[in-house]
């Protein structure tokens, strides 16, 4: 029986594993379908963690030493795909992919939540290199320069708001004329003046060359192709949350979460299942950020060495 399950090896989970087993816990495991180290690892650069500021470094780069920090104190790793939490009494069971389970008092769940793509040419090829999914973390790099958002919803607008203070002008395009976000954030986007909304377009094409987007064509409803030129793209189309282990058969989830499929916690990052926390992008009112994500592993393990010793 282990102490504690981790479900996922991004920041929140590696994190979660190093105060729970830096706190005492022995028996803990964090289960990653891949190797450790989470979204962050496709980043080329990081500049907004504190305490870390090379250049050059890339994301992989700055993740390595967590995992090396986790192991050090006793965290074991099993490479494996978690299907299924569910409760039964006061443990959990936890079913790996081929059907194996594994019995234990805690679980942190850190599966993360990822950015949808939009579908448009160029956007894999360029991901990364001036095609961003995180104004957060990439705006700063388009200091008093163009940038063009996509999307319509709460996330694009927000966004967009945040790299008017930044950028010197935002070009939002939403393919519908009504945009999906709240009236009220609408309002406050029209009322900037270097945001400049163009609807009933989509993104044609990112393009560019090896040293990264050049540039981004749009298309209106009557064919007409625009080109806005040396611009950074920003997609905001929805997140995908990976809530998938927390779903029964019938589709119904172990814990409350929101409507948008995010789990609900409190600030010490509890569920409404005793025993079970969430931490990181998955849950509700993430900032998605590693800052806060590692910051949510930390909570939620420190609740976990309280509750255990609660149990026992
Ligand atoms: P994730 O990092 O998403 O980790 C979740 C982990 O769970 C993954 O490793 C996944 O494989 C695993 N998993 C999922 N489902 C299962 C399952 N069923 N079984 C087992 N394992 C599972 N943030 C910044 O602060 N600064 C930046 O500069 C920055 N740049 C970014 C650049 C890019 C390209 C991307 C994509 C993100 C960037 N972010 C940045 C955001 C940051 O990466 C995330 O906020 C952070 O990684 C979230 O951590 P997490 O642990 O919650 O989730
Ligand atoms: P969203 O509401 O699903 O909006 C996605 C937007 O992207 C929509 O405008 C959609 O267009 C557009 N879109 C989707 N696929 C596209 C594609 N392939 N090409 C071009 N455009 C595409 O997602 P979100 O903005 O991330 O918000 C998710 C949820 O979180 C929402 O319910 C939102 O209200 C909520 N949220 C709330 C707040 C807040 O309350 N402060 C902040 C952020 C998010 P259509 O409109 O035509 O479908």
């Amino acid at each position: 029986m282990l102490d504690c399950a981790i479900i996922g090896g991004g920041p929140a989970g590696l994190t979660a594993g190093l105060y729970a087993t830096r706190g005492g816990l022995k028996n803990v495991t964090l289960f990653e379908l891949g190797l450790p180290g989470g979204q962050i690892t496709q980043s080329s650069e990081i500049e907004n963690y504190p305490g870390f500021f090379e250049h050059g470094k890339t994301g992989l780069d700055f993740m390595d030493s967590w995992q090396k920090q986790c192991f050090h104190f006793g965290l074991k790793h099993e490479m494996k795909q978690v299907s299924r939490v569910s409760k039964e009494g006061k443990h959990f069971s936890i079913t790996l992919e081929g059907g194996e389970c594994v019995e234990a008092k805690s679980v942190i769940v850190c599966t993360g939540s990822v950015p949808k793509r939009a579908g448009f040419n160029g956007e894999a090829a360029f991901f990364g290199k001036g095609v961003s999914t995180c104004a957060t973390c990439d705006g700063f790099f388009y200091k008093n320069k163009p940038v063009t958002v996509l999307g319509g919803g709460d996330t694009a607008l927000e966004e967009a708001l945040y790299l008017s203070n930044i950028c010197s002008d935002v070009y939002v395009v939403h393919r519908r004329e009504h945009f999906r976000a709240a009236p009220p954030t609408l309002e406050r986007v029209e009322k900037k003046e270097n945001i400049h909304l163009i609807t009933n377009s989509v993104v044609e094409e990112a393009y560019g060359d090896a040293m990264g987007l050049a540039g981004v064509k749009l298309k209106d409803q009557e064919g007409n192709v625009t080109d806005l030129p040396n611009t950074g793209l920003f997609v905001f189309v929805g997140h995908d949350v990976r809530n998938e282990v927390l779903k029964d058969d019938s589709g119904a989830f172990l814990c409350e979460m929101s409507e948008w499929g995010q789990v609900v916690v409190n600030l010490s990052m509890k569920t409404s299942v005793e025993g079970l926390f969430a931490a990181g992008d998955m849950r509700i009112e993430a900032p998605k950020q590693v800052v806060s994500a590692a910051g949510d592993g930390a909570t939620a393990a420190l609740q976990v060495i309280s509750y255990i010793q609660e149990q026992n």
